[in-house]
C-alpha cells in the first residue's frame, strides 16, 4: 500500500501553507492555513509562530510545511480545523455522539481555542444539540456533557448538565472519577452536585415524615406518602428513587394539606424550594467561586 492509500488528506482551506500530520504514525493530512490557526489561540501561535522549531520556514517556500502531531485524533483535529477555519461540516455538527463532543471539547481546550470557537457560536450550538439529543440517558454520558460544557465554557449547557445530573441519577457522582476523561474537570464539582441532592433529599424526608405525636397511624401515613408521589418505598430509598420523579409530581399537585402528618407550608413554597436545591450550578460563579449548594443564580449576564 503506497502512502497516499494510507494517509487521509483533507483541504481545509483553499490556500494551506501548512500540512498538520495527526497520529502516530500519521493517519491524516490536514491542510490548512497557519495564519487562522495562530489568529485562534496562542498554542498555535507558539507552535507555528517563526521561534518554535516546528513553524519554521512556513511561507519561505511553495511547499506547504509539515508539522506532526502524533498525539492528537484524526478525527477531532479535523472537526476543529474545520470549525476554526469557519467552515460547518455537517457530520460533525449533527453528530450526538457524545464521546467525539467530548474529545473534540478535550482538543479544544488543549490547543487554547476555546475562546476563539466561542465568539462563533459552534460551540454551543454542539453542545446543546447533543444535550437535547441525549438527554439524561445514563450518568456517564451526562458527566461527559457536563465535562464537555465545562471544557468549551458553556454556562448554558453547564447548568442544564448538572441541573440533570443532581435530578435524574441517584448513584453516587464518585463513579465518574473512574472515568479517563475525568482529570479534566475539577473534583469539586462532583462535591457541588453532592450537597444539592443531599439537601433536597433531606428537606423531603423532613417535611414528608409523619409526627408520631399527631399521626396515629404511622403505617398508613407513610403508605399515603408513597402513593401520593409514586415512590417504590416510604421513607424514600435515596440509592434508586431519582428526586426527578418527585418534584415532578410536587408539581401536579395543587394542595398536599389533605395528607396525613403534613406539618409544611404550602405545595407552591415546597416546590420553589426543591428547584432552588435541584438547580444546575452556574459556570460563572462556580469559576469565581461564588457557587453554594443552595444557592440559585439569578445574575441574567451568566446565563
Ligand atoms: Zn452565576
Amino acid at each position: 500500500m503506497t502512502e497516499a492509500e494510507e494517509i487521509r488528506t483533507e483541504h481545509i482551506c483553499a490556500a494551506p501553507d501548512v500540512v498538520l500530520l495527526i497520529g502516530e504514525p500519521a493517519e491524516a493530512k490536514l491542510m490548512v492555513s497557519s495564519s487562522t490557526l495562530m489568529g485562534s489561540s496562542r498554542v498555535f501561535t507558539a507552535l507555528l509562530g517563526p521561534n518554535f522549531r516546528e513553524g519554521q520556514g512556513i511561507n519561505i517556500t511553495t511547499q506547504p510545511k509539515e508539522i506532526s502531531l502524533p498525539h492528537d485524533d484524526p478525527e477531532t483535529m479535523s472537526d476543529m480545523c474545520y470549525l476554526l477555519h469557519g467552515t460547518h461540516i455537517d457530520k460533525f455538527l449533527k453528530a450526538v455522539d457524545t464521546p467525539r463532543v467530548l474529545r473534540f471539547a478535550i482538543t479544544v481546550d488543549k490547543y487554547g481555542c476555546t475562546e476563539a470557537l466561542y465568539d462563533r457560536m459552534c460551540t454551543q450550538w454542539i453542545l446543546l444539540a447533543n444535550l437535547d439529543a441525549f438527554n439524561s440517558t445514563d450518568m456517564i454520558t451526562n458527566g461527559q456533557q457536563m465535562c464537555a460544557a465545562y471544557l468549551l465554557d458553556n454556562p448554558r449547557a453547564f447548568y442544564l448538565s448538572t441541573e440533570h445530573l443532581v435530578s435524574e441519577f441517584a448513584k453516587p457522582y464518585q463513579e465518574l472519577l473512574r472515568e479517563e476523561w475525568s482529570c479534566h474537570f475539577p473534583a469539586s464539582i462532583l462535591y457541588h452536585l453532592e450537597a444539592k441532592r443531599s439537601a433536597a433529599q433531606r428537606k423531603i424526608i423532613t417535611e414528608f415524615t409523619p409526627d408520631k405525636k399527631k399521626t396515629a397511624d404511622y403505617g398508613k401515613c407513610a403508605l399515603h406518602f408513597r402513593d401520593a408521589f409514586g415512590w417504590r418505598h416510604w421513607p424514600p430509598n435515596f440509592d434508586e428513587d431519582e428526586l426527578a420523579c418527585f418534584t415532578a409530581q410536587l408539581r401536579k399537585m395543587q394542595t398536599i394539606e389533605d395528607y396525613y402528618g403534613w406539618q409544611g407550608g404550602g405545595v407552591g413554597e415546597l416546590s420553589v424550594e426543591l428547584d432552588t436545591m435541584c438547580c444546575g450550578i452556574c459556570l460563572v460563579c462556580f469559576k469565581e467561586g461564588k457557587a453554594g449548594p443552595l444557592l440559585k443564580c439569578r445574575d441574567v449576564a451568566h446565563a
